[in-house]
């Protein structure tokens, strides 16, 4: 079968709230690097991606041109857009670069352990199903809580997931789903594979990312990820 073009689009908007601190956590530092730097590396190096779009918080776009994409030489990145409010906001504007025809890998630039197993199953997997997330078992029992803090529901642990990025799909299918999405007031989504879900009513499959996918959200997330990062390289 011919490859499809592949695009991934890299998100390096949003403020980091949780982490506390004044550079957003995509930009923090990890064995010396820009936690970004190693997001894009995944998806430069690997064989299936033709072509990568970064977004980046409004303002950013030059310095990251200058510290990143320069400085390391990224040649996939062949555009960087504005972000926008929302992490909706910020894939919509990546989308209208992405060319139609092919697959998106959409990312969080703060999940900087992504690596080419994951890129190609995800390939496989949109190859066959035109819509999927990575993602893994669920170690924790999950509870669903009510206003009050009061459990309100335990779903059966062996079918929960915690999903991750890249959430990978045919670039006009994911496009369609998001264009629909912007119509909406006040769009209440926090993943992409739900603007599929809730916009098409199509099924969403999931394959495996791995436990090592993590993002750095919260200040811990930093010591867990320096450890991953000596075992890699
Ligand atoms: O904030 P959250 O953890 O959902 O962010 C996930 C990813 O989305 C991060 O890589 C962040 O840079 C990106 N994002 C964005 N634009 C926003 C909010 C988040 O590109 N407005």
């Amino acid at each position: 079968m011919e490859k499809k073009y592949c695009t991934a689009v890299v998100l390096a908007g949003g403020s980091g709230k949780r982490m506390g601190t004044k550079v957003h956590k995509q930009y923090l530092l990890m064995g010396g690097r820009p936690v970004l730097y190693y997001s894009l590396k995944a998806f430069e190096d690997s064989e299936l991606i033709d072509e990568v779009i970064l977004v980046t918080g409004s303002g950013e776009e030059e310095h990251c041109r200058k510290e990143i994409i320069d400085r390391y030489g990224m040649s996939k990145v062949k555009k960087i857009v504005s972000g926008g409010a929302e992490r909706y906001d910020s894939v919509w504007n990546g989308l209208q670069e992405a060319k139609a025809d092919g697959f998106v890998f959409i990312h969080d630039g703060a999940r900087p352990f992504v690596d080419e197993k994951i890129i190609r199953r995800g390939y496989e997997c949109v190859s066959a199903d035109r819509a999927c997330v990575a993602g893994m078992p669920a170690k924790d029992t999950v509870k669903i809580a009510d206003e009050n803090g009061f459990v309100a529901d335990t779903p059966d642990r062996s079918r929960v997931w915690i999903v991750q990025t890249p959430q990978v799909f045919e670039t006009a299918l994911v496009k369609e789903a998001y264009r629909l999405l912007m119509e909406k007031e006040h769009p209440a989504v926090t993943d992409d594979a739900m603007v599929v879900e809730q916009m098409l009513d199509f099924p969403i499959r999931l394959f495996y990312g791995s436990y090592e996918n993590i993002k750095i959200t919260t200040p811990e997330d930093l010591g867990t990820a320096e450890g991953f990062l000596k075992n890699r390289y």
